[in-house]
């Protein structure tokens, strides 16, 4: 149905006040919500609502124009899939492996603990996944036991996992992290020369590709010139169906020397509608010194919603309408790994859903306290039910 159709269709309805005129929407009893007409849900639906749901239009209007929030929460599995934008990401699928103590390193032979589900992409995605957003990974992983794994992870988390190839021969990748005493981190990675270095637009990840509304990058998978080249053709396709971008530099020094990265995280920050820097990545790509001037930069090359992440000092957003901050939540921090990852997934899955700035932050900086509170980097990632449980708790 054409665009101006299905607009005339929901704003009749909507002036009518019931779904009985014109065949009503296809949906199951148990999702139907009838409400009267409210001229303000006009107005919201022709400003920000029909730009985020499009799809839900067609199916259901009448539902859509009562209450995009408790049409979340009432929606079954078949809905939520018809009206909410897929994100969809590509890259590194790992193990990662855990020295125990601070302090230790790999010189020596020490206690680990492991493996856990891990690459940044699927950290995101899973977080995504959890929070009811439909999401999907291009990824590659080895017929091994640490394929296994995270497979079942994701697909655990509502993870659309079609386009995760499964190789014979090849290695899941790894990473082993140690803690330093001053707060770093340290990897030992094996990504490029393990399965992940086989990632490639197949026909799954072309046909994942065709069901998405939004792209997410994350900068660490821009490891090699064919996830680079997947990434691109990831980024154009959403593009070129009018969706939208999001990127994390999530620069890690082992790896920013891989060929091409520089260029492909320029290419990338270019097509972003969401930029989430943390700590000093923000000034990777400006001349400015100052926070909000680099931010100002950045927005000027087109970006529409630059967030900082500032770990246990929380987020600032910045948009055509200023900078919004939000505290972070005092929690006790557990393993620090995978909260920028998590915070990312739940600020893009509401920033999609047209959820107000204040909001989108303060659900994206509990899912990162979430997840700072849970050894693994998935261990911590937390539903919308879990979330919204962990606000009410804190206000
Ligand atoms: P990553 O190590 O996953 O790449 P990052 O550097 O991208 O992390 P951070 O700024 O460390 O991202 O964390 C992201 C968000 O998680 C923060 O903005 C904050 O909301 C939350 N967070 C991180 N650390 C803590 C903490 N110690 N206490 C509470 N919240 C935290
Ligand atoms: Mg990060």
């Amino acid at each position: 149905m054409a665009l101006n159709a299905i607009r005339s269709l929901a704003q009749r309805r909507a002036r009518v006040g019931s779904p009985a005129v014109d065949q009503p929407p296809r949906l199951g009893e148990a999702d139907r919500l009838e409400v009267p007409a409210q001229p303000v849900v006009q107005d919201r639906l022709k400003s920000d609502v029909l730009p985020y749901f499009p799809r839900l239009i067609v199916q259901g209007a009448v539902i859509l124009l009562a209450d995009c929030t408790d049409v979340r929460k009432k929606a079954g599995p078949g809905l939520r899939e018809s009206f909410m934008k897929k994100i969809v990401t590509a890259g590194e699928i790992l193990v990662e492996i855990m020295a125990t103590q601070v302090g230790q390193t790999f010189l020596t032979p020490g206690p680990l603990i492991g493996p856990f589900p891990s690459g940044a992409p699927a950290i995101f995605i899973d977080q995504a996944g959890r929070l009811g957003q439909p999401a999907g990974i291009i990824s590659s992983v080895g017929a091994d036991d640490f394929g296994v794994l995270n497979i079942r992870r994701l697909e655990a988390s509502g993870v659309d996992v079609s386009a995760i190839a499964v190789h014979e021969g090849a290695a899941t990748g790894s990473a082993f992290v140690r803690y330093n005493r001053d707060g770093g981190r340290n990897f030992v990675f094996n990504i490029r020369d393990s399965a992940c270095g086989l990632i490639e637009l197949d026909a799954a990840a072309r046909s994942l590709l065709a069901s998405a509304d939004h792209f997410h990058v994350m900068g660490s998978s821009l490891f090699s010139e064919r996830v680079i080249a997947v990434v691109k053709a990831g980024i154009d396709a959403v593009k070129a169906r009018g969706g939208t971008v999001s990127f994390d530099p999530n620069i890690r020094r082992e790896i920013l020397s891989a060929p091409g990265m520089r260029e492909a995280l320029n290419f990338v920050l270019e097509r972003a509608d969401v930029f989430l820097p943390s700590g000093d990545e923000l000034f990777l790509f400006t001349k400015a010194r100052s926070e909000a001037e680099a931010a100002a930069e950045i927005l000027a090359r087109g970006v529409r919603a630059a967030v900082v992440k500032k770990g246990a000092a929380g987020a600032v957003c910045y948009d055509a309408s200023g900078a919004v901050h939000s505290p972070a939540f005092a929690v006790e921090e557990v393993d620090p790994t995978g909260a920028g990852d998590c915070f990312g997934a739940a600020f893009v899955s509401f920033w999609l859903r047209g959820d107000e700035t204040e909001r989108a932050l303060r659900l994206a900086n509990a899912c990162g306290a979430l997840a700072v509170t849970k050894k693994g980097p998935m261990a911590g990632t937390a539903s919308l039910a879990e979330a919204e449980a962990f606000l009410e708790s804190r206000t």
